[in-house]
Parts: structure tokens; C-alpha cells; sequence
């Protein structure tokens, strides 16, 4: 039997399964345990230091507590610490993504997914250079800078080599004032010498979402290809790390298990990297399944209500403070404006899940990967933003200027994020006003703008922004960045 070792470099040791189940037992069995709650939301409570804000987080144990929690009362306390945490360190903007679909081809055999194999009646289809030229003018006619490319795993439709040769196509595209300047990739798990191609590439964070930590259940749910090896897709963030890339984001497709079970193996993975590399996720996405073609998400029994996918996320916030946590628009609109307030801090907009999607006038479902919930466009999404209050942001500097990995985590420790993040965020919002906004939004856009400048504490950065805002509104120049 294998033991329990947060440092190890083996799945079956650092996701442990005795540990999880134990956990669980703990977390049910002081659920109740008012002193000890109170002793964990004082523990996680943001405190001042000599150089900013520091949170200590919460043990995967500690945070499974709060989980297990159901008395109203506690429930909305631990909403409240989310919500301080998450202003804190993240303030009011949120960062705005769309994901690309390069292919839908896939080998693999994953029973919740429509691109597996066996399914005859998706339309396959793999972009072309052109036709992803194509698909990121229409983002970039949208207002996108920063994109999340998605593939099925597929050695001889999608290697590596097209999934490199997509990315420079995607960076080398200026249409008009337009241009993504941070590629995301969500691709199935592969090599250290891969992960390093991708690296060179430019990439921004590596995505892979474990989908369950169950192994047992994992094994079922993926029951033929090379994603069925449960050690080799678990330990593909250490991989990617040693391939030098230093932002990784964590997932789990919530809805496949026990949400408690997967929530315990999240914070696990996530104190793994920690005690590994020295830094933790630098996101952590919660998909929940959703219909798709050939898929019935009530044929799965772990779904959760969504006042328990609340509390879920919250929990998040409050366990890992520093680590960015991304909504997609698999979530409707009212979950989303609420997850918001609860420690997301990107999310995605307009949306398509097809490839080949977004240059299409209609909404094309026949390749789609799974039904969108949120449909509105863009420019909706951004002004709903404002209008409750939160900063959009397009926002890409962090990556570019080198702050990476830990670099970036010093940064949300130290409180810098107001001198750094929110004039940044100014500025890219800036862009999108000018260049594609409605008139409506930017009307509520430029008021924003003009009341948030206040937030920022360093006079010379506010004179700086504020003359960079004033360039843009008049001249073409563009990408100004802290
Ligand atoms: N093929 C890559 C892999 O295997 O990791 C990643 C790309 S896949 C296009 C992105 C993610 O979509 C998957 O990791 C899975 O969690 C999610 N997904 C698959 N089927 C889904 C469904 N029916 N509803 C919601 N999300 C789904």
C-alpha cells in the first residue's frame, strides 16, 4: 500500500486515496464543530503585514471542513470570507478569455465527452492555418486578446507539430488594432520534451483538467486510449513543470464523482506542486458536465445543486487565496454573476464550442463540445461586468513582462496588484471601448474608468495611465502595460 507524500512524484502517492477517504471522515465528523470552524475562518482571514496583505490558505483537511459545512449561518460566513479574500487580492476586475477549437478529432474514449472515438455522428473537423486565421480575426473583431486553444487527442490528426505551427498562426495575426497576446492550451497530457515545445512557443498557462481523482471511476469513465493511464495524465502537471512551463491550471469535470472526493484531491494536488516546485496552480477551472451530443448528463449521478457549487468555489478561494479560478460559459448567466462575487476571477465570453465556430453567423452545434449556457456576446458580457460593479479585463501583461510562476505570486502578496493589475486593467479595457464597443458600453465603460483611477495608490503610475488611456482614445498606439 502506498503512503501518503505531498512531495512525491507518483500519483498514487501524492493524490492518496486513504487520505482522501479519511479526509472526508474528518470533515463529516466536525462538520459541527463550531469552535474549530471559527478557528479555521480566523486562520484564513486576510491580515496585514509590513509589505501587504498575506492569507495563509487552509490544509486540503481544513478547507474539507468548511466544505462539509450545512448550517446556513456558517455557510454564509464562509461565502463573506470568500468574497473579502477574493477583493483583497484579486480587487473587482476579472479577466476575459475564449477558448478555440483546433480539432475534434480524438482517439480516446472518454464515455462524458462527444469527440470520443466512437461516436460516428459529430461532425470531425480540423482547422486549416487559414481557417484559423479566419477564427481569430472574427476574436479579434470581438475584442479577444487572450485565448484558450482546445484539441482532442489525436497522434496523427493533432501532434504537436500542428498545435505549435496553430500558435504562431494565432500570434502572428494583427487585424486592425486587434491581436491575442496570451495563448492558453488545453491539450491532453504528453511529454516533458513536448511540454517544453510548448514553452518555446510562447504559451501562457497549460490547462488539463484531471476530470475525477477517483481512479477507480477514472478508469471506467476513460475506458480506451492513451488518457485511460490515470499515473501518466495525474502526473502531467510535474511534467509540464519540468518542461519549464510554470503556469499550470487545474480542473476537475465536477458532476463525473463525489464533489467532496474531487474537492479534497483539487486541494491535494494543489499542496503538491506547492512542496514539489515550490508554486501552486496558477488557476483552477470548475466545469461542471453539461448535454452535449451523445451525452445525457442526468446519466451521471454526482450533479450538484448550485447553491452547493457555490459554496464549492468559495471554498476554493478561501484554500488557495493566490490562485486565479476560471468560469466558463458552461454556466448561465445567473450562476456566473454569482460565482463572481465568490473568488472567480476569469471567465469566458461569447463563447463557441464548435471548431470552426466563430466565423459561422449562427451558433453551430454539430461539433459543438458541449451545450453553452451563457450565449450572450461579448460586448453584453462586458457591460453586464460593469454594471455589478466588476472591472473587465483584457489584460495579458504578466506573462509577457516575465511574472510567472512565483514572480506573479509575490506580486498578489505584496498588494501591488493596485499599482500593477488595475491600471493594466484600465488600459486593456480602454482598447475595447474604443475599438469595439457598443456606444452604450462605453459610455458606462469611460465612467468606470475615470472613478477607478482613484484606486490606484502610486501618483506616478495613476499620471502614467491616465496619459496612456488619453493616447489611446487618441491615436492607434495600443498594448500599454505595467
Ligand atoms: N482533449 C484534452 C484532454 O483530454 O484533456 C483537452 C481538451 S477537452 C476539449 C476540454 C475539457 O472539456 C475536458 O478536459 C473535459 O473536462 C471537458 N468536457 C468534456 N466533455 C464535457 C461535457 N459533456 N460537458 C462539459 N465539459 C466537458
Amino acid at each position: 500500500m502506498a503512503n501518503y507524500d505531498p512531495k512525491s512524484l507518483k500519483a498514487e502517492e501524492f493524490i492518496h486515496d486513504g487520505e482522501i477517504r479519511d479526509t472526508i471522515a474528518y470533515a463529516m465528523a466536525h462538520k459541527d464543530d463550531k469552535e474549530l470552524i471559527d478557528r479555521l475562518i480566523e486562520k484564513a482571514r486576510p491580515v496585514k503585514t509590513e509589505d501587504g496583505w498575506n492569507c495563509a490558505g487552509l490544509s486540503h483537511r481544513e478547507a474539507a471542513v468548511l466544505l462539509a459545512c450545512d448550517d446556513p449561518e456558517t455557510v454564509e460566513r464562509i461565502k463573506s470570507l470568500a468574497e473579502e479574500i477574493k477583493l483583497r487580492f484579486y480587487g473587482n476586475r476579472i479577466v476575459m478569455f475564449a477558448p478555440l477549437y483546433l480539432s475534434n478529432y480524438c482517439v480516446n474514449g472518454c464515455v462524458y465527452c462527444p469527440y470520443h472515438l466512437k461516436n460516428k455522428h459529430i461532425a470531425r473537423k480540423k482547422l486549416t492555418q487559414e481557417e484559423i486565421r479566419a477564427e481569430v480575426i472574427a476574436l479579434q473583431d470581438m475584442g479577444h486578446k487572450r485565448l484558450a486553444i482546445e484539441a482532442g487527442e489525436d497522434p496523427k490528426n493533432n501532434p504537436i507539430e500542428y498545435i505549435l505551427e496553430s500558435i504562431r498562426t494565432i500570434y502572428s495575426i494583427n487585424h486592425k488594432n486587434g491581436a491575442i497576446r496570451r495563448v492558453n492550451v488545453n491539450i491532453a497530457a504528453t511529454t516533458v520534451e513536448n511540454y517544453r515545445k510548448l514553452k518555446e512557443a510562447g504559451i501562457g498557462t497549460y490547462i488539463l483538467f484531471q476530470e475525477t481523482y477517483h481512479k477507480e471511476s477514472y478508469l471506467k469513465l476513460h475506458p480506451t486510449g492513451p488518457k485511460h493511464d490515470y499515473d501518466y495524465h495525474t502526473e502531467a502537471m510535474d511534467r509540464a513543470m519540468e518542461g519549464g512551463i510554470d503556469d499550470v491550471g487545474l480542473g476537475v469535470l465536477f458532476g463525473l464523482e463525489n464533489y467532496m472526493y474531487e474537492f479534497v484531491g483539487l486541494m491535494m494536488h494543489a499542496e503538491h506542486l506547492e512542496a514539489v516546485h515550490g508554486v501552486g496552480p496558477h488557476t483552477i477551472s470548475v466545469p461542471r458536465l453539461k448535454r452535449a451530443d451523445d451525452i445525457d448528463p442526468d446519466e451521471f449521478d454526482n450533479s450538484f445543486p448550485d447553491d452547493m457549487f457555490e459554496k464549492l468555489i468559495a471554498c476554493i478561494r478561501i484554500a488557495v487565496p493566490y490562485t486565479g479560478m476560471i468560469i466558463s460559459t458552461r454556466e448561465s448567466q445567473e450562476v456566473r454573476g454569482r460565482a463572481l462575487r465568490l473568488g472567480i476571477s476569469q471567465i469566458s465570453g461569447a463563447s463557441r464550442t464548435s471548431v470552426g465556430g466563430y466565423t459561422e453567423e449562427e451558433r453551430p452545434h454539430d461539433s459543438e463540445q458541449f451545450d453553452v449556457s451563457d450565449q450572450r456576446t461579448l460586448d453584453e458580457v462586458v457591460r453586464w461586468l460593469m454594471e455589478m460593479g466588476h472591472i473587465p479585463s483584457f489584460c495579458t501583461a504578466c506573462y509577457r513582462e516575465g511574472r510567472t510562476g512565483d514572480r506573479f505570486m509575490s506580486l498578489c502578496k505584496t498588494g501591488q496588484i493596485v499599482n500593477c493589475c488595475h491600471p493594466n486593467a484600465l488600459m486593456t479595457l480602454s482598447e475595447y471601448l474604443e475599438d469595439y464597443a457598443s456606444p452604450e458600453t462605453k459610455e458606462i465603460g469611460y465612467k468606470m474608468v475615470e472613478k477607478e483611477y482613484e484606486r490606484i495608490t502610486n501618483e506616478k503610475v495613476k499620471a502614467i495611465a491616465r496619459q496612456n488611456i488619453e493616447d489611446i482614445k487618441a491615436s492607434n498606439r495600443r498594448d500599454f502595460r505595467f
